[in-house]
């Protein structure tokens, strides 16, 4: 029982957008749960992300189920503006979350689960891992080769180009946030970035776009790319991990702010980073935009593959009856790791979670 007193019926991991909206339903289920977030308040997740930050999704598309994102709906949100909706979502529906709780073990104990955090723990029929695919670093080994002359950041960790020290700035990663964080840093450190293009939208990212194709973008997303469509089991698993395209900024605007572009980087020689065309880089700054890495190491349950992949189907894991998991990339649409995406794959993962309570034996379905 633990922390609550009671066996609860549902303990929700994670307290972004894909953790309240999920709890939203089950609220209305009637369901006794609550909402463990590791941060310190409601939407640190977006707050404590680079100042600059505005999202690429327009706010039409960024609300959570029963309350839309307030305001200009082709405007795009600033990242402060979406924490405090989350923060505003989740007092409006008196939703449970309990912050500062960084859970270090989910196990199961006979019928129930048993989660755990430091020496608290609390004890359920359910749970639903929500905790993000973006919050764990990754960077190349070679990294730890670099000299300490350098300073270097994950994107993470990047907020203004005050942190830099003065010189030049490389910019690892030519991804959506990469490009993002060279153009910031561009306007006072001589800036290059290193990667191999991930492509970009073929347009001018802004309310027009909100208007008349970002639409088309969502739908794509949500309905055609899945793994439901045959287009979609052919696309997906060649998308996984090649990092998302160039959505607001152009590979022109770096060009027109004076970005160089160089080749990725494979190693470090003497402490300096290296390309894959062989060109040592004499720079006085990193940062890594160089993704995340999926950490479910804490999870002792028997839900994975011999990779470490979580085995589910759209959120349900058919192994361990009573465990769920959302707001993964591609785990059933190309749209599955963004807001829309993870809103809508809470509804349903809400109406799975009903029918499982209806019929106890049916397990996973
Ligand atoms: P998160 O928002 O990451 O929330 C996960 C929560 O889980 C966090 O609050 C964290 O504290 C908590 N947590 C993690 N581990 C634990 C633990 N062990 N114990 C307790 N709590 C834990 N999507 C869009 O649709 N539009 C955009 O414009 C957009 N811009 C983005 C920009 C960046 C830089 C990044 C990285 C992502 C962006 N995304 C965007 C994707 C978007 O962040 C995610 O799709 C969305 O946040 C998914 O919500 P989530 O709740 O799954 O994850």
């Amino acid at each position: 029982q633990g922390e609550s007193g009671r066996v609860l019926d549902t303990v929700v991991i994670g307290g972004g957008q894909a953790g309240l909206a999920i709890a939203y339903h089950l609220v209305q289920q009637h369901r006794d749960l609550v909402i463990l977030d590791a941060h310190a308040r409601i939407g640190d997740a977006w707050r404590l992300r680079w100042d600059s930050l505005r999202l690429f999704t327009p706010a039409k598309f960024d609300g959570l189920p029963g309350m839309p994102f307030p305001g200009d709906r082709l405007g795009f949100p600033s990242k402060d503006e979406q924490a405090d909706y989350l923060e505003a979502y989740a007092q409006h529906f008196g939703l449970p979350v309990r912050t500062g709780v960084h859970v270090d073990r989910v196990r199961r104990d006979g019928e129930r689960f048993v989660v755990e955090s430091g020496v608290r723990r609390w004890e359920a029929e359910n749970v639903v891992l929500a905790t993000g695919g973006y919050q764990v670093p990754r960077v190349p080994e070679f990294a730890g080769r670099i000299g300490s002359s350098v300073l270097q950041l994950h994107s993470s960790d990047y907020r203004t180009p005050a942190q830099l020290r003065p010189g030049p700035v490389l910019v690892v990663g030519m991804g959506n946030s990469g490009a993002e964080i060279a153009l910031d840093v561009s306007g006072s450190h001589d800036t290059t970035i290193a990667g191999t293009p991930t492509g970009e939208l073929p347009l001018r990212h802004g309310r027009a776009a909100a208007r008349f194709v970002l639409p088309a973008v969502r739908f794509a997303g949500l309905h055609v790319l899945t793994l439901g469509t045959p287009i979609g089991r052919r696309v997906l698993p060649k998308l996984a991990g090649r990092g998302a395209p160039l959505i607001r900024t152009k590979r022109a605007d770096l060009d027109a702010a004076g970005v160089a572009r160089v080749e990725r980087l494979v190693d470090a020689r003497d402490g300096s980073p290296v390309t894959a065309a062989g060109d040592v880089l004499d720079v006085a700054n990193i940062i890594w935009c160089t993704g995340y890495r999926d950490d479910l190491t804490w999870v002792e349950l028997p839900a994975f593959d011999d990779d470490g992949t979580m085995l589910q189907r759209r959120g349900v894991v058919d192994a361990v009856p009573g465990l769920y998991v959302i707001g993964r990339e591609f785990m059933y649409a190309m749209a599955s790791a963004t807001l829309p995406g993870a809103t809508r794959d809470a509804a349903h993962l809400a109406r799975r979670m009903r029918a499982r309570r209806a019929a106890p034996t049916n397990a996973s379905t």
